[in-house]
């Protein structure tokens, strides 16, 4: 599991900058600190179906794939339910090649956990799959679907993903995510956002490699407004929100958190989340 050298190392060593290490931190990260800060950071995005992480935050995928971060994106299921007339296995096939063309454009790597679409279960045997998955990649970051939500699979995956960083000491980042804002994802209070009008081209081109479900249509009715109503709130043009999970604890900031960057927006370093570079 990602621990504190590493994400104060991240954060300690302004990393964009000097690759300088906290001082106190020297000695731990002797072994491991020029392959941690070559690699970065180890961002994971958890949906409960194909194309949720690529609509709920693809454009911060994007923007930390292009910074050189590592990407993982986990699916909780293959997508099963979601092709009307096709049985399950034909439609996993189908979603699960869209989901590659679609990370591709991001960047990104997929995992699939396994469940199956509309039927997503919260046991025992499945906290531990699900928990040894999320461990397996060491994340850094781990985006969740907000669990206020109506579909049952996005529940279980963000209940999933927060049992995971429970068990893992706290041991990354988390933070939420919302979908269909005010149709799946309810009370939904945004503490963060990112601008992500440098790459919604390529979000929308992830999107649109889900052509089982007719992305013309849930793009332009869905995820245009929403990202364009959370650029109003952030002041960009395209934004997507983000809860943080923990705020008190965190480590790291968003980028585009504006009292820890003094009410103006600094160039992006290596880490989105880091604003100790200038
Ligand atoms: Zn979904």
């Amino acid at each position: 599991m990602a621990n504190i050298s590493r994400r104060a190392a991240l954060q300690g060593a302004g990393v964009c900058t000097a690759g300088i290490v906290a001082p106190g931190l020297a000695s731990q990260l002797v072994n491991d600190k020029t392959a941690e800060h070559n690699r970065g950071l180890k961002i994971v995005a958890v949906g409960a179906h194909p194309d949720d992480p690529e609509s709920s935050c693809g454009g911060t995928i994007a923007r930390y794939s292009d910074l050189g971060h590592q990407v993982v994106v986990v699916y909780l299921t293959r997508g099963e339910a979601g092709i009307p007339g096709k049985s399950k296995s034909e439609a996993a096939l189908i979603r699960s090649a869209e989901v590659q063309r679609a990370c591709a454009i991001l960047k990104a790597r997929p995992v699939f956990v396994g469940q199956v679409d509309a039927h997503a279960e919260i046991t025992d045997k499945h906290y531990q799959e699900f928990r040894s998955i999320v461990e397996g990649e060491k994340p850094d970051v781990v985006f969740a679907p907000w669990p206020i939500d109506s579909h049952r699979d996005h529940r279980a995956a963000s209940l999933l993903t927060y049992d995971a960083w429970e068990k893992s000491g706290k041991g990354f980042e988390l933070s939420y995510t919302e979908v269909d804002l005010g149709g799946q994802t309810n009370n939904f209070q945004p503490t963060d956002f990112v601008d992500i009008s440098s790459v919604v081209e390529r979000k929308k081109q992830a999107c649109f490699a889900h052509e089982s479900q007719n992305p013309p249509s849930f793009y332009v009715r869905y995820h245009e407004p929403m990202q364009r109503f959370r650029g109003l709130e952030h002041g960009c043009q395209v934004a997507e929100a983000f809860v943080r999970g923990f705020r008190a604890q965190s480590a790291v900031v968003f980028p585009d958190d504006r009292a820890a960057n003094g009410w103006s927006f600094k160039p992006l370093c290596r880490s989105l989340w880091t604003t100790t570079c200038s």
